[in-house]
Order: structure tokens, then sequence, then C-alpha cells
């Protein structure tokens, strides 16, 4: 993947370098959580322990996914993708986000936490290109399902973060790079300490307010369009 800033052929925009972004997938593409929605249906027994640990940071986001998608038979597969396909509503405006950042040549990468047997398949109307998308693998030859980490931790982060959003972004340097993030929750917190600018909700925004992280609380990709468009600086 080349990731060197492009010249000449970039549109446009207000922003001080060539924004880049980095957008979450459950709680932020989506309406809601599709793996708490998950839990919640099936209810394994034990994963209120294990939501409660990684809400509260004292179990890393590998361990208690890995735990919780543990809890569940391989055989409910089908059954759990079909759920998700059903229930998680996308979020108003993400077809207009797409189409600004083609405009502008602004390139878009989904940094998820999610599982790609949900992800993939509710992404698939975007045309989002397959290596833009960064989500976790998952394995279901055994008896319960087992969540595989393709995209896990570098040397530099050790926060076991399983899907490693602040390895993804370092790879696009802050000098050549605005570096924007979308997001909601727990997922989101160490790369919202790299991004220049966070766009926020619910947990994330009093993440952002608790460390004074430059962020703009939205409600839709609509909200945020109109801010790329005056550089991050709408009212
Ligand atoms: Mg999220
Ligand atoms: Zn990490």
């Amino acid at each position: 993947m080349s990731v060197s800033a492009q010249s000449g052929a970039q549109s446009e925009t207000l922003f001080p370098r060539p924004p880049v972004l980095f957008c979450d997938f459950d709680g932020t593409i989506t309406l809601s959580d599709n793996i708490v929605a998950i839990m919640q249906k099936y209810k394994p027994k034990g994963v209120e322990a294990i939501i409660d640990e990684i809400v509260s940071e004292t179990k890393s986001i590998r361990q208690g996914v890995g735990e919780m998608f543990a809890l569940l038979p391989s055989s409910l597969k089908e059954e759990i993708r079909s759920f998700v396909i059903e229930t998680a509503g996308i979020r108003p405006g993400f077809a207009e986000l797409l189409a600004w950042c083609k405009e502008h040549d602004v390139p878009f990468y989904v940094t998820s936490g999610g599982i790609d047997f949900f992800v993939y398949p509710l992404l698939e109307p975007f045309g989002i290109p397959a290596d833009h998308i960064y989500c976790n693998g998952s394995d279901f030859e055994g008896e319960r399902i087992r969540i595989t980490w393709p995209h896990a931790c570098d040397e530099k982060c050790d926060n076991d973060c399983g899907m490693c959003k602040v390895s993804v972004i370092r790879r696009f340097t802050r000098d050549d790079y605005y570096r924007i993030l979308i997001g909601d929750s727990v997922t989101d917190f160490a790369g919202a300490k790299l991004a220049d600018l966070v766009f926020s909700r619910s947990h994330l925004t009093n993440k952002c307010r608790e460390l004074g992280l430059p962020h703009i609380p939205f409600e839709t990709f609509h909200d945020i369009v109109r801010h790329l468009d005056q550089g991050g600086m709408a009212r």
C-alpha cells in the first residue's frame, strides 16, 4: 500500500495537510454496537462480566472480545450474520460522506473492532475497496467461535487492541497527513490521542473532553460532511 502524500491531483480542502479519514464501524457507521447487540441477544453465561471489564478498561479489547465470542457455538454463524444484517441500521449520511471523500480525493479507511463475517456484508453496498477495510477475522472450524487478529498491535502499541487502530493510523505520518478519526467508544480511545481531529459520539466525546483532545461531536455523517467542507471549523 502506498501511503505517500498525493500531489497535484489532490482536490482542494481547507485542511492544512491532505486529510485522511479513519472511521469506526460499530456504533459509528452502524447505529448501534453489533457486538453488544449479538451478546444481548444470545446472552451467553458470563458475558456481562466480560463487557464490564472491557468498558472499565481492566480487560483488553482483544482478550474480552475473544472471550465473549468463545462463549458462542460456531453453529450460530449464519444466524448471527443474518441477525446483524437485519437489525444494524446504517447511520444517515454515510454514502454522502463516501461521495465527499471521492470528490476530494480523500482516502477513507474503515478501522473496525468488529468481526469480518458481519462487517463485510454490511459494507458491501457501499463499494469500499477491501484493502480500505480493517477489521478482525473469525474462524468457525472449532466448536466455538474463534476470533482472529490479522491487524494486531505493532511494536509501538501495548494496548492489546485486537484490531489496532493506532498501528493503522501511524502508517500515515503526521507531517504528510491531517489525520481524522471518527468514532464512538472504547476501541477509538487510543486512536483519538493520535488524531489531528476527532469526530466523536457517546463515550468517545466524554473521553475527548476528559483528555482535552480536539473533537467535534456529531450525530449523522451529514454533520461531518458539513464540517469537512469548512476544514473542520463549521459551526
Ligand atoms: Mg464503535
Ligand atoms: Zn494497539
